[in-house]
């Protein structure tokens, strides 16, 4: 699938829950948080054939995510299922990491050798901090322990590559980027330091709060002396990746949506709602309900084909953060 710019569409990000175990102050509304109704949910079935149907028109890789993905019911089951898809070359899992480290199935085996095991190649696990108050103050839970555990965990599974993303937040980890270059070295793992989208209403993202990859590059090169840009390396997202001088080729990347003038061109990415709602763009208020195509008693695969097509066309060419952007959804509904 191509759409109106030129951007073929091989990845698809697909939330599996708006649920979660933490309360990330930048990601869930101020407001009491309700969940969405459980037969709003997609079942993992309408899932599988939304995947399997994308995979006819060239979705290569999916990334599941949330909410929280791994606190979904038999989610392994999921998972070994999206393995067994012809044409899926690449399967993720993005994760605040509380779980990588828990026993499912009363095997013994740790949840991140579980997903490893079922085909996920790549783990993205968020953490913004390494102080643990900063971090309950962040997420609103007190797990700062249990991610360590879990990034040991993903570690000892043999994932392909681990990413660990922050989300840049002056007053609160501004004063840790450093700090968490080291540690991502030591570890062996891939850092990228992403800005704060306007994608939840809640009173963090205020300007205030605001902290530029611009800045945070900054910062870090006061430390380190000047990051050598790697442009060559890519991955299948929008980061700006940089060597840091002294530090045995450690790479991070930069996730700059608001700042970073070019961040939508080589955009190859649909979002699915866990509610079933085909989004051609995070940043932007289109939305097609893919969940009534699906729930039609007569649909064929050529019809779910025909919706992607139909929204791929209206995918936007960049996205309308920097166009004072207020989310019409909350990120956790969305799936980051
Ligand atoms: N629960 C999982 C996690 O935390 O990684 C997956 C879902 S979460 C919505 C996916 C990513 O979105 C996380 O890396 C999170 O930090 C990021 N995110 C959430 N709200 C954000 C915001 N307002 N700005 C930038 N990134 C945000
Ligand atoms: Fe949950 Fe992830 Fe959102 Fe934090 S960022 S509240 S862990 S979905």
């Amino acid at each position: 699938m191509e759409d109106a710019y030129g951007h073929r569409i091989a990845y698809l990000r697909v939330s599996i829950t708006d649920r979660c175990n933490e309360r990330c102050r930048y990601c869930m509304p101020e407001e009491l948080q309700e969940w969405l109704p459980r037969e709003d949910i997609l079942s993992y079935e309408e899932i599988l054939r939304v995947i399997r149907v994308g995979t006819g028109l060239g979705i290569r890789k999916v990334r599941i995510t949330g909410g929280e993905p791994l606190t979904r019911r038999n989610v392994l089951d999921f998972f070994r299922a999206v393995n067994t898809i012809d044409g899926i070359e690449d399967i993720g899992v993005s994760t605040n990491g509380t779980l990588l480290a828990s026993e499912p199935e009363e095997t013994g085996i740790t949840m991140a050798q579980h997903l490893v095991n079922a085909g996920v190649r790549t783990a993205n696990v968020s953490l913004d901090t390494l102080d643990p108050e900063i971090y309950r103050q962040t997420t609103g839970r007190d797990y700062f322990d249990r991610v360590l555990q879990g990034l040991d965990a993903a570690k000892a599974a043999g994932f392909e590559s681990i990413k660990l993303n922050a989300v840049l937040m002056r007053d609160s980890n501004e004063d840790q980027l450093v700090a968490m270059i080291r540690f991502a070295h030591e570890r062996g793992l891939l850092l990228r330091f992403i800005e704060l989208m306007p994608v939840s209403t809640t009173d963090v993202l205020k300007d205030e709060r605001f902290l530029a990859t611009g800045s945070a590059k900054k910062l870090i090169e006061s430390e380190f002396g000047s990051l050598t840009p790697r442009p060559e390396y890519k991955t299948n997202g929008p980061a700006s990746y940089y060597e840091v001088p002294g530090m045995d080729g450690q790479l991070i990347g930069f996730i700059g949506a608001m700042t970073n003038l070019h961040f939508c061109e080589n955009c190859n990415k649909l979002r699915l709602t866990c509610d079933g709602k085909l989004r051609p763009c995070l940043g932007s208020y289109l939305e097609f309900d893919m969940k009534e195509v699906l729930r039609h008693p007569d649909v064929t695969d050529n019809d779910i084909a025909a919706f992607f097509q139909h929204v791929v066309d209206r995918k936007p060419k960049e996205h309308d953060f920097r166009n004072d952007y207020t989310p019409n959804r909350k990120m956790i509904a969305i799936g980051g």
